[in-house]
């Protein structure tokens, strides 16, 4: 992917070039700076971009092996219904934790590390404007979600996740001493909009080796959708693994 700064530098000349060379300039000026603010946007807004932070989206495997990821959690109501689902089909997931929601549900938190499963950071707050925070709130917050986790499970991750899949300089600034193993997505369930069927049939069709699949254990649906993904994906051979295995990355400091 190119980056912003070579964009810049890019979108400069053709600008010139424009103006020496064409005619209708206010035209091609503005297409030039739509598309110069689409690239921006782009490499912000997806997560596999990896122009601002390297991010493991996928494994590179050809064997039917992929993980499932949980974010925004955890919830004292809906993260054990998840946690038995996946006891009964012998799964073993990873959720990305919110500090805030840990704080008023640390058993669920313990819970969650007894049963198996990894735990990463997913912010302390998860703000809508989280993104446009500078870096010094950011790690902040990064720091505070870190930190209970340690207290409640005495494990400190290296896993993260960022809030609403947005990479940008300040997060990268952010996260800079942290030595994070920063976690995307291949398949992106969309459980948190659409209907369960459809989902269900999405996940099926995106199904790949090496995918990494991005769900919600904060979703009055989740169980109703991960049911039948995880009947379907062990019937076609899949094994679901966690991100240590897949990866071949450390997950606790
Ligand atoms: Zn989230």
């Amino acid at each position: 992917m190119i980056k912003p700064r070579t964009t810049f530098v890019l979108y400069i000349i053709v600008l010139v070039l424009v103006y020496l060379f064409l005619p209708w300039k206010g035209i091609f000026f503005s297409i030039i700076t739509a598309l110069f603010l689409a690239h921006l946007v782009y490499c912000s807004y997806a997560i596999c971009s990896q122009v601002y932070i390297k991010t493991h989206c996928i494994a590179d495997t050809s064997e039917r092996k992929i993980s499932i990821t949980f974010d925004d959690g955890p919830d004292p109501k809906i993260t054990p219904q998840v946690l038995e689902l996946l006891n009964q089909f012998n799964v073993k997931a990873t959720f990305f934790c919110i500090g805030k929601h840990i704080e008023e549900n640390k058993e669920t938190l313990k819970l969650i590390d007894q049963k198996g499963h990894l735990i990463g950071n997913h912010s302390w707050s998860h703000e809508r404007w989280f993104d446009l925070y500078p870096a010094e709130k950011m790690k902040l917050e990064i720091e505070k979600t870190n930190g209970l986790i340690f207290e409640t499970i005495g494990k400190k991750p290296k896993l993260f996740r960022p809030p609403y899949g947005v990479t940008n300089p300040s997060l990268k600034k952010a996260i800079k001493n942290f030595d994070f193993n920063t976690i995307g997505w291949s398949i992106r369930s969309f459980d948190t909009i659409n209907h369960v069927k459809k989902t269900v049939f999405r996940l099926k069709n995106k199904l790949k080796p090496g995918a990494i699949i991005l769900f919600h254990d904060n979703r009055e649906q989740i169980t109703e959708i991960l049911k039948p993904f995880l009947e379907f994906a062990q019937s076609e051979n899949y094994k679901i693994v966690p991100l240590d295995e897949l990866l071949d990355i450390k997950v606790y400091e």
